[in-house]
């Protein structure tokens, strides 16, 4: 027997509607790429998402069809998905920091029939303009006023493109389970891959991220997303945020500590996301200038782990409480976020920031568990690593155009890549990606826990542990690192900052500086590329049965 409720789609313009009926004089703030701040609201935002949707029809814009941006996080940007997905288009969201040709490829795979680009990577399109064979149209995000000299085909200024239609359109009738939006993971190895949203697990993730043990959004809330949405679907927070009409924060192009530090005082924020080195730039520029936190209080913090010595300088020395969070593209994206359990809020802080460094617990709508290389679930000890993997609705079950074939087991749960330990309350910790874990004498080092230390010594800017050839032991751990500027520090100082903090057998052989640590697209070490660089190291103790 079936229920007796109502069938209503879950399609994100409905988060959009219910923030201009609800919020709609709400503010939403942008420091624009053109220079000064822009103040809109949800239902200015509302307004010009259904003018765009019914533009897009009018050019012949199709359900299914693929649109692309190249942008970063404005309202223009927001109102580019909202009118895209309301056309019963697919927002694509293209990644700046990528090589060219994986630009092309991206954008060919995808057959995107437009691009929305900021003033910004004007220029990259127009050197890659001749092998984007699909896109018929590029919309540069400014007004006519700034609209650069360009040869990008039928370029038109997206303020421009606004008045080819006015607000009176009705969102298209989709099924919740039509693609809604398309990101695409980088890949170390291979070509990059399509992950396709669907409206439905959009505003189902929106919604499991508002768990009070999530991101805890509330209308009170003033939010600043740094983390892009052109990575990983913007955690979640152009639905969670509109969800709840709180205000909105777009802090365009300029990242830099002193840049973050102004919105976050001058539009008084109360929480942000961000990847690490984010956080890593605003704290030093807090810490060179004595500066202080007047509002904020929660950030997110994830995209690659959150060292301990993050986590204990914004809660002791700022106030500002830290949600540390694993996810990935393929999730929509947050798996698990570091929101205590009841009891451990009652013990001292080095034991909470012990639990708080780990990556959290599952949200609601994520399966997780550990298997071995052959498949069989692991113990939840907290010590054992193994395979994680995940099932859930907003976690996807195929690449677009069935690239890497099939992704899930027969179970139905996807193989994130990442080797994690879980322990019996449920708290993950990452120990690395499963092509960079460390094998020394058939047992696992990870490579993240030694990084995490290591970042703790007040001279090391990254630190990053690759698994290095050795003799009697297949592999030994070499600890790379960036110094930061003008400071130095020795081998023996950062092994005896090592040392007692981490097991005997897991102490680095050997420590190199580099200039710089390589960092990808996505915030990410690059591991393969150092060990490409360090492949013929010698270990100073490949001589002796270390
Ligand atoms: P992406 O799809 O680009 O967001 O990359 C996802 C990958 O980033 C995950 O599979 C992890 O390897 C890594 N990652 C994300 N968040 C964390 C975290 N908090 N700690 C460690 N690794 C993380």
């Amino acid at each position: 027997m079936l229920g007796l409720m109502q069938d209503w789609p879950l399609l994100v313009h409905r988060v959009l509607d219910h923030a201009a009926t609800y919020a709609g004089d709400k503010e939403i703030v942008t420091r624009s790429i053109e220079g000064p701040v822009r103040r809109t609201t949800w239902g200015g935002i509302h307004n010009r998402s259904l003018r765009l949707a019914k533009a897009l029809t009018k050019r012949g814009v199709k359900p299914g069809d693929r649109l692309a941006t190249l942008a970063w996080n404005t309202e223009r940007h927001l109102e580019a998905w909202y009118g895209i997905t309301g056309a019963g288009g697919v927002y694509h969201t293209l990644n700046p920091r990528l090589f060219p040709e994986q630009l092309v490829y991206i954008a060919n795979h995808a057959e995107d029939r437009m691009i929305f680009v900021d003033l910004t990577f004007v220029p990259i399109l127009e050197k890659l303009q001749d092998q984007l064979k699909t896109v018929e149209t590029y919309v540069i995000l400014t007004d006519a006023a700034h609209m650069p000299q360009t040869g990008l085909r039928n370029a038109v200024a997206y303020e421009d493109l606004l008045t080819e239609a006015d607000d009176d359109f009705d969102w298209l009738t989709l099924d919740e389970n039509a693609a809604c939006g398309l990101c695409y993971t980088s890949g170390t190895t291979g070509n990059p891959k399509g992950v396709l949203y669907s409206h439905r697990s959009n505003v189902l993730h929106a919604m499991a991220a508002l768990q009070a043990d999530v991101l805890a959004l509330s209308n009170a809330d003033t939010v600043l997303p740094i983390v892009p949405m052109f990575h990983a679907n913007a955690w979640s927070l152009a639905f969670s945020v509109p969800m709840t009409g709180a205000k909105m924060v777009m802090p365009g192009q300029k990242l830099d500590g002193e840049s973050v530090y102004n919105l976050l005082e001058g539009e008084q924020i109360t929480m942000s996301a961000a990847v690490p080195t984010v956080w890593l730039m605003l704290l030093q520029h807090m810490e060179a200038n004595n500066l202080k936190l007047s509002t904020l209080k929660r950030v997110a913090i994830g995209g690659s782990a959150c060292p301990p010595v993050m986590i204990q300088k914004f809660e002791q020395v700022y106030g500002v409480e830290v949600m540390h969070a694993w996810g990935m593209t393929e999730l929509s994206p947050i798996g698990t976020i570091g929101s205590l359990l009841a009891r451990d809020r009652k013990k001292p802080f080095d034991e909470q920031l012990k639990i708080k460094s780990k990556q959290g617990r599952p949200l609601f709508t994520v399966e997780m568990k550990i298997l071995d290389d052959d498949g069989k679930e692991l113990p939840r000890d907290g010590k054992t690593f193994g395979h994680l993997v995940v099932r859930g609705p907003a976690i996807a079950k195929g690449y677009f155009k069935g690239e890497g074939g099939q992704i899930l087991d027969e179970d139905g749960f996807f193989d994130t890549g990442d080797v994690a330990t879980l322990d019996p309350d449920g708290y993950m910790q990452i120990t690395d990606r499963a092509k960079d874990v460390i094998k020394s004498g058939g047992e696992w080092i990870s490579s993240i826990d030694i990084e995490n230390i290591a970042v703790g010594h007040p001279a090391v800017a990254v630190a990053a542990v690759i698994g290095v050839a050795h003799p009697k032991w297949d592999e030994r751990p070499l600890l790379v690192v960036q110094l930061k500027p003008g400071a130095s520090a020795t081998k023996e100082d950062l092994l005896a900052y090592l040392d007692g903090k981490i097991a005997k057998w897991w102490m680095p052989d050997d420590v190199a500086f580099v200039e710089a640590v390589p960092i990808n697209a996505t915030g990410k070490i690059q591991k393969l590329s150092l060990r490409e660089t360090f492949k013929n190291h010698v270990l100073p103790t490949a001589g002796r049965a270390a």
